[in-house]
């Protein structure tokens, strides 16, 4: 029989990923009802396994850094780059920001789950396995009709963040989509058992490798504490359809065309069959409305290149619930300049990066004979997820500096 249930509470999240249940245990500290509305039941897989130093920062603010530590996933120090035979090492410890500099390479099940375990230990609800129907924004407290354990349940809350990922609830709901300025991508990755060969990998850095003829293909390899790695490859929309097979055989093929990618890989096999997600950055048209604020990647997402999709995710939900908390305390706030200003702020300094890369300018600076050390550092910071910090001349002007950057390092 269906009952309907109405239930009332300070801030209902939508989404139980990294957004979601930081912001709902930042929230929870501050002594708020926070519930989280989650479509799956955990652990479930999710791609987004590569952390950056800036986000130990927030998982340490929501006082998450020991659950975490508990779950003994591999230590990262940095990112190599390979592109044919040349090689670039970035060592995090050796950047211009302060802070952090180490990181972990997770596997998202487990690492998700502690996430919002830790939360639900600091009080926050999460409904697992809920269907998220209607929802009402129209109201002063936003109202969100959903089923669970076969029944039916109202929330109603003063206050809604979006946290979906993907999904991006609200932006469909509330018709904030607009296109991303960057062209369609496509990845397909799995994650494999690696045995890889000694001496040829450090373990503890992530490993991007470009395609030897076609810069804008390239392969992530993160290796996780287990013996198993994660591998993909990003393409522009439709690269792949050169290669014959289904996702398996077209990520073997393209593998193959990498030598030292492929000599690494050659005992590799396949733990998981593989996956593809095509055309996944996204924009919105507003990060907030009266009663919600959008997380993570419920307001977009740029690429995957320089894993900083955590990182955006955990930050958006330490500014979101700061400003929240004051706005639910009776403060007044101003969530343009406190939340989508900086979050803007960090969008920009990544997505200089992203476009760079792919534009090639990038691409000459990492593989640069010259290196130039202070320079470097402050390439290093950013690729550390430091995107935030102003004092630091490629987040003050990310675009400016990286084309005079490029155009050194083609000349020298
Ligand atoms: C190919 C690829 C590789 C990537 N690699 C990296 C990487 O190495 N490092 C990195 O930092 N980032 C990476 N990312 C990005 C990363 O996956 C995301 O940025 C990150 O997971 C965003 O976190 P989130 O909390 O916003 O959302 P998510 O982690 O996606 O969590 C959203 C949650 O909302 C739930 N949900 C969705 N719809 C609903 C609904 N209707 N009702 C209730 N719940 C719902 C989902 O089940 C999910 O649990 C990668 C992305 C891609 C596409």
């Amino acid at each position: 029989m269906t009952v309907e249930q109405a239930v009332s509470c300070d801030v209902a999240i939508i989404g139980a990923g990294p957004a979601g249940t930081v912001a709902g245990a930042l929230l929870a500290a501050q002594g708020f009802d926070v519930v989280v509305l989650e479509r799956s039941t955990f652990p479930r897989f999710s791609i987004g396994e590569s952390l950056l130093p800036q986000s130990m920062v927030v998982l340490e603010e929501a006082g998450m850094l020991d659950a975490v530590e508990a779950g003994r996933f591999q230590l990262k120090t940095g990112a190599v780059f390979h592109r044919g035979p040349r090689s670039a090492v970035f060592d995090f410890s050796d950047k211009f920001s302060p802070g952090w500099g180490t990181a972990l390479e997770v596997q998202r099940a487990p690492f998700d789950k502690i996430l919002a375990d830790e939360a639900a230990r600091q009080g926050v609800e999460i409904w697992y396995g809920c269907d998220l129907g209607e929802v009402d924004f129209d109201r002063d407290r936003p109202r969100l009709a959903c089923t669970r354990e076969g029944g039916e349940t109202v929330l109603t809350a003063s206050f809604c963040l979006d946290a979906s990922g993907f999904g991006q609830v609200l932006a469909k709901k509330l018709n904030l989509a607009r296109p991303s300025r960057y062209p369609a991508r496509e990845s397909i990755f799995t994650h494999v058992g690696d045995a890889f060969p000694q001496g040829l990998f450090d373990r503890d850095k992530i490993l991007i490798t470009v395609h030897p003829t076609d810069p804008g293909i390239w392969y992530w390899l993160i290796p996780f504490s287990n013996g198993t790695s994660s591998i993909g490859t990003v393409a522009a929309k439709d690269a792949y359809r050169r290669y014959p097979g289904d996702d398996a055989d077209i990520l073997t093929g393209v593998i193959a065309e990498a030598d030292r990618l492929a000599e690494l890989m050659a005992h590799a096999t396949f733990d998981r069959p593989c996956q593809r997600i095509v055309g996944y950055s996204s924009e919105v048209t507003t990060l907030t409305g009266a009663n919600f604020a959008l997380l993570g990647n419920a307001g977009g997402f740029l690429d995957p290149v320089f894993s900083s999709g955590v990182t955006i995710a955990l930050k958006s939900a330490s500014l979101a619930a700061s400003v929240l908390g004051r706005q639910l305390r009776g403060h007044a706030v101003d969530w343009e300049q406190q939340f989508v200003a900086p979050m803007q702020l960090g969008v920009r300094t990544f997505g200089a990066f992203v476009s760079a890369w792919y534009d090639g300018r990038l691409q000459d600076i990492i593989f640069a004979e010259d290196k130039r050390i202070p320079i470097q550092q402050m390439i290093c910071s950013v690729l550390a997820g430091y995107a935030w910090d102003m004092n630091n001349p490629y987040v003050a002007q990310p675009e400016r500096r990286l084309t005079a950057l490029a155009e050194i390092c083609r000349r020298s």
